[in-house]
């Protein structure tokens, strides 16, 4: 047996039993062995049962005494079940387990058997209860070494598949499989554990010493394979044939020197950054990465100018219509002085103009082919194949987090590799930028502008709605523009544009006579477009809205942020929809209203009023929703992680990306006998450089 044997093959996995295994993604001993434990429970000593309330779990064990089922209103039942102590010499009282809407808990417990639990006692009615805790049933003495007198493995499980009946397979699994049958992946010098000693430690631990030394193993296990494919990934990318892209700087200098503002040094540093990447004849592969109204755009045009002026073509792809037809009119506005010309691309107009003109273009003809713009704005509808490039020199991707990597992919793969500049405002953690964009050089805008407007950021009950509109009045009275935002995030588009639309009519109500326009997904692009027109001129003085604001937009003059309901937002959501104030000189105000009676979701909104340092607030986001999905290991085209924490375990990801790229460095085709296991897992991935040599 080894890692690789199906766990069908196994003469004690019955079919029967491996189906819902299989169902349940465990195929192989492999994916049974890292099937890691959620949990752990340590049953070396139960907890005393508890004689109060408390948050943190007790896990006890104990005798069945009581099962009753009682009736409560309508259909609905209780099932409870009442426990003893063993052993108990003092007089503990008993513990209550109560099921709600379980009925068949009832046929699976009985008085006389011993049950471990685990759960959280509250006191009711003046007794202890748990409600619907985790629980077993000890079935037999033989059982006890696997289950009990031990720190006790909890693993996920499903339909079919218990906990218990994971930990005795693995268990059984651990019995039967040969240590010389598990070889290590990790270099020695990261980790001197044995693989095999470290899965048999995680699920079985000896003691938290050695549970602690396991899992470092097999988290950095897991990250080394993560920076093996990025190291090689990034690899592949330098080795790709490109060309220079930078002209001489003389059209930039022109740019530069008709700004209303002067460039932050951040912004001059990034600049000088891309333009030696676009000097170099490999591709560029750089990450822009800078908190909202850090200002971006500019770098980016700026980017795409130096290309432009070498002769190439450059486009730019933005996720939404509106923020791409923005960057357009900005663009448009700054380049028509420079006779270079430009053009927008978008789903909509192709839809609306049919197969005629691809492009809407604005130029004076001064340039060398007419029909061929310099630069492309574009949505998605870059992707689509009725686009032809000419001579595409770079790309850039504006929200790149809006994007999947696919897309990137896409519009990269042309006849000779553009460069790409990617941009976002999701503040990454340095952690996370290694992973998941892992293959890309960063830049970092980690510098404001100055003169901006202060934003004042108050959390509000709804209750103070009514003071809130008249202080809102009295902003737009004196010139100022405001957003009014709903998140209507789970409904369907159409009951979305209802809700708004509704949503809407009051405020015209509330803020008359001034102009309050409405937007949200279901309008016509071309509507859409002049609402943003109008607010842009100041002709409409509040848009109510669904958060399809919350990217790029940029109206310095609007100072006022409503957003309804905000605790139905992430941190980092809020965060993006605050960066469309706080753009001009005026004072600024985000107002978050809530009805929330929680105080977990106050204190998040809290957060915000606290700070306004984008990195900080990605933090606590990520931590807010755990470390599952976020920005997507998903989204990398990276597989999942099953141990490693993406936030907590900093330092062991530096350390697997450092133990990676040296590997790189010193066998860069993976050639030596010890590189051989990822040699062959990379290859299987498909990676260029290593398949050139084979
Ligand atoms: P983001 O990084 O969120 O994309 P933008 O590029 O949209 O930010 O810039 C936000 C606003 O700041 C724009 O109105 C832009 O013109 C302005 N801006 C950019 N750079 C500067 C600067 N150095 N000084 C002052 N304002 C600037
Ligand atoms: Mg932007």
């Amino acid at each position: 047996m080894n890692l690789a044997t199906p766990l069908a093959e196994l003469e004690w996995i019955t079919p029967q039993r491996a189906r819902p295994l299989e169902r349940f993604g465990l195929v192989t001993v492999g994916d049974l062995l890292t099937h890691f434990p959620r949990r752990y429970e340590d049953r070396r000593q139960f907890d005393r049962f508890p004689a109060d309330e408390s948050d943190k779990p007790v896990c006890v064990c104990g005798t069945v005494t009581k099962v009753a089922v009682k009736q409560l209103g309508g259909w609905k039942k209780m099932v409870e079940v009442i426990l003893e102590e063993e052993e108990s010499h003092a007089l503990t009282p008993s513990l209550t387990c109560r099921w709600f809407n379980m009925h068949f808990i009832q046929k699976m417990v009985a008085s006389g058997q011993r049950l471990v639990v685990y759960g959280k006692p509250k006191l009711r009615a003046k007794k202890i209860v748990i409600d619907h805790p985790d629980f077993e049933i000890v079935e037999n003495d033989a059982d006890i070494s696997i289950h009990l007198k031990r720190i006790a493995p909890i693993h996920a499980a499903t339909e079919g598949v218990p906990p218990r009946l994971l930990r005795t397979l693995i268990y059984r699994t651990l019995e039967q499989i040969d240590d010389s049958q598990i070889e290590n992946r990790l270099p020695p010098k990261l980790d001197s554990m044995p693989l095999a000693t470290a899965l048999r430690q995680i699920h079985f631990p000896d003691d938290s010493e050695m549970l602690e030394s396991a899992r470092r193993h097999l988290v950095l296990d897991e990250f080394f394979a993560m920076q093996m494919y990025v190291a090689a990934k990034r690899a592949e990318t330098i080795a790709r044939p490109g060309e220079a892209h930078c002209g001489t700087g003389v059209l930039l200098e022109k740019l530069h020197a008709a700004l209303p503002f002067p460039l932050t040094g951040a912004q001059k540093r990034t600049i000088a950054e891309i333009r030696e990447d676009l000097a170099a004849p490999h591709p560029m592969n750089r990450l822009l990465h800078g908190d909202v109204g850090s200002g971006k755009t500019i770098v980016a045009l700026s980017a795409m100018l130096l290309a432009v002026e070498a002769g190439y073509q450059t486009a730019l792809m933005a996720p939404t219509q509106i923020l791409a037809e923005q960057h357009y009119l900005n663009f448009r506005r700054m380049l028509e002085p420079l006779g270079i010309s430009i053009a927008l691309r978008t789903g909509s107009r192709s839809d609306n103009t049919g197969p005629l003109p691809l492009f809407q273009t604005a130029s004076d003809g001064n340039t060398q082919e007419k029909d061929s713009p310099q630069i492309i704005i574009g949505t998605h509808a870059l992707l689509y194949d009725s686009v032809e490039f000419s001579r595409l020199g770079l790309v850039v991707i504006d929200e790149q987090h809006k994007f999947g990597v696919m897309q990137r992919a896409r519009l990269i793969d042309q006849p000779v590799v553009p460069d790409v500049l990617v941009m976002t405002a999701t503040p990454i953690p340095r952690t996370l930028t290694m992973t998941i964009y892992g293959d890309l050089d960063v830049s970092t805008l980690d510098e404001m502008p100055a003169n901006r407007g202060k934003i004042v950021t108050a959390v509000r009950d709804e209750a103070k709605l009514p003071e809130v509109i008249k202080f809102i009045r009295e902003q737009l009275e004196k010139g100022r523009q405001a957003y009014i935002v709903y998140p209507l995030i789970d409904e369907s588009e159409k009951l979305e544009a209802k809700a708004a639309t509704r949503e809407f009519e009051k405020w015209r109500e509330l803020l008359q006579p001034m102009r309050c326009e409405l937007l949200h997904g279901r309008i016509d692009p071309a509507e859409k477009e002049s609402i943003m027109e109008r607010f842009r001129k100041g002709d409409s003085k509040a848009l109510i809205a669904t958060s399809v604001i919350e990217v790029g937009i940029d109206v310095p003059n609007a100072n006022i942020m409503l957003i309804e309901n905000a605790e139905r937002f992430g941190l980092a959501q809020l965060h993006q929809l605050r960066g469309r104030i706080g753009r001009g000189e005026h004072k600024s105000y985000c107002i978050l209203i809530s009805s929330a009676r929680n105080d977990e979701a106050i204190e998040k909104l809290k957060t915000l009023e606290r700070t306004s340092d984008g990195f900080e607030i990605a933090e606590e986001d990520l931590k807010l929703r755990g470390p599952g999905d976020i920005l997507g290991t998903a989204q990398s085209g990276l597989p999942p992680l099953k141990i490693g924490n993406l936030l907590s375990d900093g330092d062991l990801i530096k350390l697997a990306r450092k133990a990676a790229t040296a590997i790189f460095k010193a066998d860069p085709h993976l050639q030596q006998p010890e590189n051989q296991y990822f040699r062959e897992k990379i290859l299987q991935g498909g990676k260029l450089v290593l398949s050139q040599v084979s």
